[in-house]
């Protein structure tokens, strides 16, 4: 692909701020800022490479100041495109970086899309696909963790691990192709012994990756949980304890509906989107109001429902019907209130949730929280001793590219089990190499590329 037109874009976030940053790249840059920019100490920008310079940026046509800033030129290609950068730094606030940015497409520029600077980064070959997304990944990351899952992603390495994969099949793809040019007499037991043990430890490097999946998405995405129970339970109250706890009540965003109110935790490095059916009036049944249908697809939504019981309560037929819709649904059940006497059968519900965990809690007195807490992380980290580390499947579209090559391979290795014929097993093996491929770009198409990168935000 040629690129050749210069883009630029604001790249700081909206609104007001200290400084806000108008970048541009390509091989119109140093024109550009030639034309717009005139320094204090009267040099020309690219005399003085990759320093900031103070000065004006002017509008000669009209000849009127817009703004006093610092510029930057970073000459092609040890730049984050790979092509000339120019960076101006001007006063933060919509009119300063909204008349640079005019001026500058005034000039010749073209308004970047969505990522196009990453895109750029990517087609010019600085970075990988898997690295390009972890940008976007960074930027948005919602706890510590996932952030440095994301910029160990940026260093490369999930695509190191990817490309020592690849490596192994090219290596097995050699032993194959020999094979089949000898193939006048039966392929050897030797070549058989060898391809089969390769590719099993192979098989077990990609399920171990794999593995790596759940928690990953989770860290990227965020875990979420849907709080359930009948009224007055202390669905609200158990809100306020976590949100308390966890200190960082990031937004407050209404739902897709009306009634469901979404809450961002992060609980020791797991951002859990807390979805709140409290929204919901305490003095309905949560069934009758928002109907059958939708809690059902509430439920479907929630990677995990926590499902309050009232200790000082006898059980309802409103428990029974919430059991009844959550029961194929990953649960933590909470018997809350039991500084109250008991009038639960507690027998009853382990009869009637099966092996699921249960905590009991008391968000009057503070008593059973820590332990919730630790049930989720457990949950998440599937007991697995936390944050060893960062290398991990965080991107669906990581986790069902690696899906595919694994299912390639264990046909391969089935294949060669059975002896079919090496022009056959080979299949297997280029398709395992093809689908490796997809995780680090080399092998997608043009369609895939622009639709990752249009989720990116302006700018970056
Ligand atoms: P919701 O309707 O499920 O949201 O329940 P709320 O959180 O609004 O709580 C209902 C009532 O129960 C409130 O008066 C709370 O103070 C009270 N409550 C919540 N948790 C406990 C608890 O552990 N023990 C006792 N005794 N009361 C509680
Ligand atoms: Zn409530």
């Amino acid at each position: 692909m040629f690129i050749d037109d210069t883009i630029a874009a604001i790249a700081t976030a909206a609104g007001e701020a200290g400084i806000g940053i108008v970048r541009i790249s390509g091989s119109k840059a140093i024109e550009i800022i030639d034309d717009i920019f005139r320094a204090n100490n009267n040099k020309k920008i690219y005399e003085d490479q990759r320093k900031l310079t103070y000065g004006y940026i002017f509008d000669f046509d009209n000849n009127e100041k817009i703004d006093e800033v610092l510029a930057v030129y970073m000459k092609a290609p040890h730049t984050y495109t790979k092509e000339d950068i120019v960076e101006i730094n001007c006063h933060g606030g919509m009119i300063p970086v909204k008349r640079i940015l005019q001026l500058v497409l005034r000039k010749g520029a073209r308004l970047a899309e969505p990522g196009e600077f990453t895109k750029r980064a990517f087609l010019n070959g600085r970075i990988d696909l898997a690295q390009a997304e972890a940008v976007m990944d960074l930027i948005s990351a919602k706890t510590e963790k996932g952030f440095e899952v994301a910029f160990d992603q940026l260093e490369g390495s999930l695509s190191k691990r990817v490309e020592e994969m690849r490596k192994e099949v090219l290596e097995l793809l050699a032993h194959i192709e020999v094979s089949i040019d000898f193939s006048e007499e039966d392929v050897d037991e030797v070549t058989l012994d060898y391809l089969l043990e390769k590719s099993i430890k192979l098989e077990k490097s990609m399920t171990k990756l794999l593995s790596t999946s759940d928690t990953g998405k989770i860290l990227r995405e965020g875990l979420s949980t849907v709080i359930v129970g009948k009224p007055n339970v202390g669905k609200s109250s158990l809100l306020n304890s976590l949100l308390r706890e966890a200190r960082a009540i990031v937004t407050e965003v209404p739902g897709t509906t009306r009634d469901v109110i979404e809450e961002q935790l992060n609980i020791q490095g797991i951002p859990i989107k807390l979805i709140d059916t409290a929204g919901i009036r305490e003095t309905e049944d949560i069934v009758e109001k928002i109907g059958v249908g939708k809690s059902k697809e509430l439920f479907n939504k929630a990677d995990l429902v926590i499902f309050m019981l009232d200790a000082s309560r006898e059980l309802t037929n409103e428990d029974l019907q919430i059991i009844e819709m959550i029961k194929d649904k990953k649960i933590i059940v909470l018997i809350n209130k039991t500084d109250l006497p008991n009038k639960l059968d507690i027998a009853k519900i382990c009869h009637l949730i099966g092996e699921r965990s249960i905590i009991k809690t008391s968000l009057k007195e503070e008593v059973g929280l820590d332990e919730l807490e630790n049930v989720l992380v457990n949950m998440v980290y599937k007991g697995e001793v936390k944050s060893n580390s960062n290398l991990m499947i965080a991107n669906v579209r990581h986790k069902d590219a690696l899906e595919r090559a694994l299912n390639s391979l264990k046909e391969g290795i089935e294949a060669i089990r059975r002896q079919m014929p090496m022009d056959f097993i080979e299949v297997d093996y280029k398709n395992v190499w093809d689908y490796l491929g997809e995780i680090t770009g080399d092998t997608v198409g043009e369609d895939l590329i622009d639709h990752i990168f249009a989720n990116f935000c302006i700018g970056k």
